[in-house]
């Protein structure tokens, strides 16, 4: 069972990916053979993820049966309990306002469009994880302490702290519109008192992800062109920062919504 640190880095390393989470809690109902994860998560990558699981001492490997170690199944019930005291906090929180627009300015990505900055009070802290299931598309970041949700060609982004930045707005009327339902709809989960249940992924379709891509077909990132990135991305042959050109300024818009569309591969 991982104690020391190199261990417990290994398992820290095997579940800061998503898809071996989604292995992880695919066998919390029990055994499940290689066919079956594969179908879930796509063949390339299986074998590698399987082995940095297991060398985590997560999982249990026996020819085409996967299963969680007793390790692995502690682990897991440690997280859900994590979870459960979470629920609970989100029973204490409190409506929140939208304070004043602070700031509107031109996106940096299309200045027809403005970038807004605003504030929720009081500062949704720990319970901001807990709004992700909300939103059909949104994505939540431990790292950056943010949510980020996407709606048509609006980005929104809150933070634990309380500011909240909303990108590609039309006018101030729009960005009105916007915090109003953001505060609606999170007042709402808010006044029933429960964490809301996770959902039900909306997948993300090859299409979408194209669109975002800068579609400039430079090759830069080693592929035939911006759609065989698009579908080695659907099957993650490829990540996202392979996409050079998504790092230039003028797509950082592009690149914060193929952020959020690539958590719903
Ligand atoms: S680097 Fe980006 S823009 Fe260039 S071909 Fe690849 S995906 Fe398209």
């Amino acid at each position: 069972m991982p104690g020391n640190p190199n261990e417990t880095k290994l398992v820290n390393f095997a579940m800061a990916n998503s898809t071996r989470r989604k292995i992880i809690n695919f066998l919390a109902n029990g055994y499940r053979n290689t066919g079956e994860i594969e179908e879930i998560i796509g063949k390339k990558t299986l074998d590698f993820h399987l082995k940095v699981l297991q060398q985590a001492g997560l999982i249990d490997l026996e020819e085409e049966t996967v299963k969680l170690s007793e390790y692995g199944k502690i682990f897991l019930k440690n997280k859900t309990g994590q979870n459960e005291e979470k629920t609970a906090d989100f029973s204490q929180a409190k409506p929140v306002e939208i304070a004043k627009i602070r700031q509107l300015s031109p996106c940096i990505a299309d200045s027809s469009r403005l970038r807004v900055s605003a504030n929720m009070i009081p500062p949704p802290g720990g319970i901001l994880k807990l709004l992700e299931p909300l939103f059909p598309r949104s994505n939540y970041s431990d790292r950056k302490d943010s949510l980020i949700i996407q709606k048509g060609e609006i980005i929104t982004t809150i933070y634990g702290s309380g500011k909240v930045s909303i990108r590609m707005i039309k006018n101030e009327d729009e960005a009105k519109e916007v915090l109003e339902s953001l505060k609606t709809i999170i007042n709402e989960a808010i006044a029933k008192g429960v964490a809301p249940a996770p959902r039900e992924k909306v997948r993300v379709d090859l299409m979408e992800i194209y669109e975002y891509l800068p579609q400039t077909n430079c090759r830069k990132c080693s592929e035939q062109g911006c759609y065989s990135f698009a579908i080695k991305l659907m099957s993650r042959q490829v990540t996202l920062d392979r996409c050079v050109l998504l790092k230039e300024p003028e797509y950082a818009n592009n690149q914060e919504h193929l952020q959020i569309l690539t958590a719903y591969i």
